[in-house]
């Protein structure tokens, strides 16, 4: 299996090739050149696996340059009930992600039992064993370097702690993260690792990390990488839970069923539209978003119109709240049939800070036949949702599955199981729980007083060369 840029203008490479990469030299995306596709008698026997080995069956159809025997090693270690072991009270942790079932043909998908109690463990855990494997074979080592609001620096911390050859330095706002998250960042004590806050908001954290990527020499010389949404391992480690979801809430693989996802960068969304690309039987794929609604009016209208920073909503789905979807050029390639010059010219105007428009194409016509629906949310659907989730069924459920949650409950039909995907646990925002349910939320019991836990950040200026001179003399 080879892997193309969605630009059109880069060699085509091998999986590990791409692994520790980000763009394409041409600034495209990677995606596989063809997507496999899953006979009915694969899909039968994928049916009864066990998490690990479904996803096994999964990897070993996009990644052909490393041994099948060492990638059931790696699978084996990243989906074991060790560390998904946050399950909620009904879950099964050896179950990896649960099926919970509010009422007949309305679902949860637990995806937030790992580590960080969000989804993006599911696929970072995969990241960091493949990295540690790759780097080891080739003899290199990987400085990562991060800016984070809450739940991404997280995952990739406690998916790279304890890693050889793998350092990551993760910049966060001083001050601006909620006491739990910071207390999850902050606590790790294991040397690798390097949290530095930076005295500024998100965004000049962000600009830090964009600076420091733009200069190619300090990049090479001190192997800077980065393990941000764009990367094509982790939509592939998201594909496998659409089919564990699949098979938990069917009973045949003639039924069809759809599937709701809290949706900000797209990344989680575009696995499902592999998943269904590959045959899945995935009648819906139902794209929710919070009051930042780009991807909303896109699939209502047509029309992509990314949003500048500053018009954009700061919301209590925070992992949400972004002006433009760095995945959806994926989708938008698969949309025009591949063809990387429509790509290019498209995103000629999304990159100059413009819209596109689709309506009137022949690839507008083409839209519905990839299943989209979609939908949003606002911060009073929010608390009432989780109040009503809360009441009816005793489940507690967070800020951005409760986005999910509230448009799923618009696009359901007769017959059609829907699927929620859960995207984190309601602890991780804890004042918007109390403003809905005038309680605290429930916590994991081997999370009790983390936030007491010693900590471990480096304070500084919002200053690219703070920053550097921090990572020189920590990089080794
Ligand atoms: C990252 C995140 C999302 C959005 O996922 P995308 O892949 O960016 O669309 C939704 N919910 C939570 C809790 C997240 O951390």
């Amino acid at each position: 299996m080879r892997y193309i840029s969605t630009r059109g203008l880069s060699a085509a490479q091998s999986f590990s090739d791409i692994l520790l990469g980000g763009l394409a030299p041409d600034g495209g995306l990677y995606l596989p050149d063809t997507y496999p596709q899953i006979s009915a008698a694969e899909l039968a026997e994928w049916r009864e696996l066990p998490y690990h080995a479904l996803a096994l069956k999964i990897l070993l159809k996009f990644v052909d340059d490393i041994p099948a025997c060492d990638l059931k090693v790696i699978a084996d270690r990243t989906y074991s009930a060790n560390v998904y072991r946050h399950c909620r009270p009904n879950g099964d942790a050896g179950e990896i992600t649960p099926l919970t079932t509010l009422e007949p043909d309305f679902h949860l998908l637990e995806l937030s039992n790992g580590p960080t109690l969000a989804f993006k463990d599911m696929a970072m855990q995969l990241l960091g064993n493949l990295f540690e494997y790759v780097l080891d074979k080739r003899g290199e080592t990987i400085n990562i370097l991060g800016a984070t609001s809450g739940d991404t620096g997280s995952a990739a911390e406690y998916a790279m702690r304890g890693k050889h050859n793998v350092k990551v330095f993760m910049l966060s706002p001083e001050g601006k993260m909620s006491a739990f998250q910071r207390a999850q960042m902050y606590s790790l004590q294991d040397a690798n690792i390097f949290n530095i806050a930076v005295r500024g908001m998100f965004d000049d954290a962000q600009d830090i990390v964009k600076a420091v990527s733009n200069d190619a020499a300090f990049k090479a010389q001190y192997k800077i990488g980065a393990v941000n949404s764009i990367n094509w391992a982790r939509v592939m480690a998201q594909v496998v839970y659409y089919f564990k979801g699949y098979f938990a809430a069917t009973t045949s693989n003639d039924q069809k069923v759809a599937f709701c996802v809290p949706s900000g960068n797209f990344g989680n969304i575009c696995a499902g539209h592999i998943a269904r690309m590959m045959g899945l039987p995935i009648a819906h794929l139902v794209l929710a978003t919070n009051e930042n609604d780009v991807l909303d009016e896109f699939f209502r209208t047509g029309v992509y119109r990314p949003r500048a920073t500053a018009e954009t909503h700061v919301t209590s789905s925070p992992s949400m709240d972004i002006s433009k979807a760095s995945n959806f050029e994926r989708f938008v390639f698969d949309l025009v049939g591949r063809d990387a010059a429509v790509v290019r010219e498209l995103w000629k105007q999304v990159d100059s800070g413009s819209a596109f428009d689709l309506r009137g194409t022949k690839y507008f016509d083409a839209l519905p036949s990839y299943g989209f629906v979609s939908g949003r949310s606002s911060h009073a659907d929010r608390l009432a949702t989780i109040r009503d989730i809360w009441t009816t069924y005793g489940v507690m459920i967070d800020t951005h599955t409760a986005d999910g949650v509230k448009v799923a409950r618009e696009h359901r039909e007769e017959g059609v199981p829907m699927i929620v995907l859960e995207t984190a646990q309601a602890v991780k925002f804890a004042e918007t729980i109390q403003a809905a349910l005038g309680r605290d939320p429930v916590r994991p019991k081997d999370m009790d007083g983390i936030e007491q836990l010693p900590q471990r950040v480096e304070v500084m200026a919002a200053d690219m060369q703070a920053v550097k001179a921090f990572v020189v003399a920590h990089c080794g």
